[in-house]
């Protein structure tokens, strides 16, 4: 099938949810290809999905493997692959004693993670969860609610009960959101889509104090930046800080369906039997998939590599913002969850970057997101900075706002 082929059965048959405009059909490593052949450069992943590249061969004879041995139990049966992957990701956690819940999303397990600080806080009257504004948070009612952007709730009410706001980065904003009936802080280490904006890390372990202080849960979503994408497991573990719990799927089955709930032994064993469930959680082709994902962050070292490859795609994105300092504003992130923060609008970068053969994203309205594979090559990184280098020159007539602001960079 053709793209237009496609496009056509898509707007007749799906709801209109989404606004593609590539039909991508097959993957290998960082690269894609369309369905008229072209070849992209994916510095997308999915969305920080495909972590470990497209098709990566040891997630491939793991899925196959499983796939013809046992692909779903229920879980009133017991699966020593869930086991087995949570003690990985208990380990990589650092938490002590940490169990973990597995489920098939961001949103349900951040629906998973409210629910638990809910149940946790039922005999304390406390079930309000503060979050962060420009967060983002899933789809599910509750966690669109948690969600700190207007844009995903409108026409979505009446919304839950119990949610309050409080600018990122900002204690004092916490503080004053906090009230006796707080259960917990709800916070990105990295905020993703609200533009690639990292906590300060003097911000976050007052943030972890207060939390003790008032007997308050800190709750990480880990959903985009966990699994290696800034450079460690988690992203927290940039910081000096241990949440009580956080949420993870993205990146956690390269692709896979599987999200999880990772807690430490504060509520270790808050879920008792009944509390919670899901039919597809942690299936044995899900945990199959997400055990050879951290087989490879493991044997590949793609934590080294996504810090050294993030420093040099840093460089070279610093030096193409210098050129162009009229409309870049500079670049920000960490490991391989990198924001070119523009002072224009980012849609026009991102699709002339696709005309050139390179998938992007751009984000929050004047950021454009890049988000390569954790084991992308230095070969890739230099093929990638010479198309955003072409990009922006074609651009920079057009992008040239009237008052030019300093570069971030220099
Ligand atoms: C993508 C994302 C979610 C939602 O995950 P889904 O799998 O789309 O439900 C939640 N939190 C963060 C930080 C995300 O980036």
């Amino acid at each position: 099938m053709k793209t237009e082929e496609i496009a056509e059965l898509q707007k007749e048959y799906l709801m209109p949810t989404y606004a593609p405009s590539l039909a991508l059909v097959e993957g290998s490593g960082t690269s894609v290809w369309d369905a008229e052949g072209n070849e992209y450069l994916d510095f997308v992943s999915g969305i920080a999905v495909t972590n470990i590249g497209h098709c990566h061969p040891k997630m491939v004879q793991a899925v196959q493997d499983q796939v013809e041995t046992l692909v779903h139990v229920s879980n009133l049966y017991y699966n020593g692959k869930q086991p087995q992957l949570a003690k990985a990701l208990s380990e990589h956690s650092g938490l002590l004693g940490a169990k973990c819940f597995f489920c098939n999303s961001g949103a349900e397990a951040n629906e998973g993670l409210i629910k638990l600080a809910r149940l946790w806080g039922s005999d304390k009257g406390k079930y309000e969860i503060v979050s962060m504004r420009q967060s983002f948070h899933g789809r599910t009612l509750a966690t669109l609610t948690a969600t700190g952007q207007d844009k995903v709730k409108t026409g979505f009410g009446p919304l839950p009960e119990g949610f309050v706001y409080a600018d990122f980065n900002n204690l004092q904003s916490i503080e004053e959101a906090i009230t006796p009936k707080t259960a917990a802080v709800l916070i990105e280490a990295l905020q993703g889509e609200g533009g690639v904006i990292s906590a300060d890390p003097e911000f976050l372990s007052s943030l972890r104090k207060l939390c003790d202080e008032k007997g308050i849960l800190l709750l990480c979503d880990e959903v985009q930046c966990g699994m290696g994408r800034t450079g460690r497991w988690f992203g927290f573990q940039n910081y000096d800080v241990q949440p009580d719990a956080f949420s993870l799927a993205k990146g956690l089955g390269n692709g896979f369906p599987i999200g999880a709930i990772v807690a430490g032994s504060t509520l270790a064993d808050t879920f008792q039997v009944g509390h919670h469930a899901t039919t597809f959680g942690g299936t044995p082709l899900a945990c199959s998939a997400a055990l050879s994902v951290i087989g490879v962050i493991e044997e590949e070292d793609l934590l080294a590599n996504t810090l050294m490859m993030g420093a040099y795609l840093v460089e070279g994105l610093c030096e193409i913002a210098m050129k162009h300092k009229k409309w870049v504003a500079g670049i920000r992130g960490l490991g391989l969850l990198l924001g070119i923060v523009l002072d224009v609008p980012a849609f026009p970068l991102q699709k002339k970057l696709q005309e050139k053969g390179m998938l992007s994203l751009a984000t929050a309205g004047n950021v454009l997101r890049l988000l390569p594979p954790l084991n992308v090559s230095q070969e890739e990184i230099d093929q990638a900075l010479k198309l955003i280098r072409e990009a922006c020159e074609e651009l920079h007539e057009e992008m040239a706002p009237l008052s030019p602001n300093p570069c971030e960079c220099s």
